[in-house]
C-alpha cells in the first residue's frame, strides 16, 4: 500500500464522538464537530454527523465546500472570521460564521442580499486568551448593529481560550460568557439559539460538574480525532486516542556510528546538533519529512527512537527489532503532525471502514 499515508479509522471516529455528545448531551451541551484538521474529508464529515453532532464546524470555507458537496443541508459554521475576500464564497457555502468585525458582518449582509439568503452570524468575545474576540465593553454595540443589518440572522455569542495563551477554561471565565448572553437577551429582548462556550479545552470544565450557565454548545475537534482534552493532553475515559495513525516506510537500515565525522556547522535547518557518543547503533531512515508531518509531534511505537528528521527523511534508532529495507513503522501523531499529514499532498489516506 502508498506510503507515507494515514490509517484513519472511522468506526473509533464515530465512537468517540458518539460519546462525546452523549456525555455533554447530559449537560445540555451540543457538539459542534470541527473538521479543519482533515481537510474537510467527506467521510469524516459523513461520520460525525452520524455520531449526532449538531454541525460541523471548520476554520477554512475551502473544507467547507469540498464538505457542502455530500453534505447538501447539514449547518455547517465557519469558525474563523471571514476574510473579506471570502464573503461571497462563506454566505454561499456556510450557514453561520463566528465573527469580530463589524466590518466583515455589514459585507456579509451585503452579499447575503445580493444571493437571496441568509446568514447566520456568532460574535466572538474575548475573555483572556488574546486570540480572536470582541472586547466585552463593546459587545452590546456590535449586537445592535448585527440586529440591524438585513439578511443576517444573530445566532448567539461564543468565545475560544486555550489556543494562543494557554488560558484555561473556568468557573470565572464561562460565567462572564453567561453573564454576557444575559445581558445582551435582556437589552434587546430576545433569545439566543447558541452561547459556544470553546473547545476540546472546555471538556474538563465542562465535564466536571461545574455550573453551566448558558453555555450550549462547544465546539470540538482533537478530542474527537485524537481523544484526548487539551489542556494537558490526557487520554478522555472511553475514547481512543489511536484512531488515526501514520504509516512510513523504512528505506535504509545500517548500523552507524553515532558520532558525525568532520566539522560541524549548520544541518538544512540552521541548527547545529550536539551528539553524544554512544557507540554504534542500529539507524534507520524512514521515506517521511518535515514535508510531510510535523516529526516533533510523532510518537514511535516501542523500541524505536526518532533521532532527527529533515524534508523528506526521518531518521530512527530501533533497539531491537531490525528495521529492514520495505519495513512499515506506525506512529501516533499530536494535532500538530495531523494537520501537517492531512495537508501534505504526499501523504495518502486509508479509510477504514473504506
Ligand atoms: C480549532 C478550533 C476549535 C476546535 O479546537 P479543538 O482543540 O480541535 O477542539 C474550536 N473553535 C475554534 C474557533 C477553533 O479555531
Amino acid at each position: 500500500m502508498a506510503a507515507p499515508r494515514l490509517e484513519i479509522d472511522l468506526d473509533k471516529i464515530g465512537h468517540n464522538a458518539r460519546t462525546l455528545v452523549e456525555r455533554l448531551g447530559t449537560r445540555g451541551i451540543s457538539v459542534t464537530g470541527v473538521t479543519k484538521a482533515t481537510l474537510g474529508s467527506a467521510e469524516v464529515a459523513a461520520t460525525l454527523l452520524q455520531a449526532g453532532v449538531n454541525g460541523l464546524g471548520d476554520s477554512r470555507i475551502e473544507n467547507i465546500e469540498a464538505m457542502r458537496i455530500g453534505q447538501p443541508s447539514a449547518p455547517m459554521t465557519l469558525i474563523r472570521s471571514p476574510m473579506l475576500s471570502q464573503v461571497q464564497r462563506v454566505v454561499r457555502c456556510a450557514d453561520v460564521s463566528c465573527n469580530t468585525e463589524i466590518e466583515v458582518i455589514r459585507r456579509l449582509s451585503t452579499e447575503a442580499q445580493q444571493a437571496d439568503c441568509t446568514h447566520g452570524v456568532v460574535l466572538m468575545v474575548e475573555l483572556g486568551d488574546l486570540r480572536e474576540g470582541i472586547m466585552p465593553d463593546d459587545l452590546l454595540d456590535c449586537v445592535r448593529e448585527t440586529l440591524n443589518l438585513p439578511n443576517i440572522d444573530f445566532k448567539g455569542i461564543g468565545t475560544n481560550l486555550a489556543c494562543r495563551s494557554g488560558v484555561a477554561p473556568d468557573a470565572r471565565n464561562m460565567a462572564m460568557l453567561t453573564e454576557l448572553a444575559e445581558q445582551i437577551e435582556t437589552t434587546f429582548d430576545l433569545r439566543m439559539e447558541t452561547i459556544s462556550g470553546g473547545n476540546s479545552a472546555n471538556l474538563q470544565w465542562a465535564l466536571s460538574g461545574a455550573e453551566i450557565g448558558r453555555i450550549n454548545d462547544l465546539r470540538l475537534g482533537e478530542a474527537i480525532l485524537l481523544g484526548c482534552e487539551t489542556l494537558h493532553r490526557q487520554p478522555l475515559d472511553g475514547l481512543y486516542t489511536d484512531a488515526i495513525t501514520l504509516i512510513a516506510e523504512v528505506i535504509e537500515a545500517k548500523v552507524k556510528p553515532t558520532l558525525p565525522t568532520g566539522q560541524i556547522a549548520q544541518n538544512a535547518f540552521g541548527e547545529i546538533p550536539t551528539v553524544a557518543d554512544r557507540g554504534q547503533v542500529t539507524q534507520a531512515i524512514l521515506a517521511i519529512g518535515r514535508q510531510d508531518t510535523d516529526p516533533c509531534g510523532l510518537q514511535a511505537p516501542a523500541g524505536i527512537d526518532i533521532m532527527g528528521a529533515s524534508s523528506d527523511h526521518l531518521i530512527v534508532e530501533s533497539n531491537g527489532d531490525n528495521l529492514s529495507v520495505g519495513t512499515e513503522v506506525a506512529f501516533q501523531l499530536n494535532y500538530s503532525a495531523l494537520v501537517r499529514s492531512m495537508t501534505s499532498p504526499f501523504v495518502t489516506r486509508n479509510m477504514k471502514p473504506a
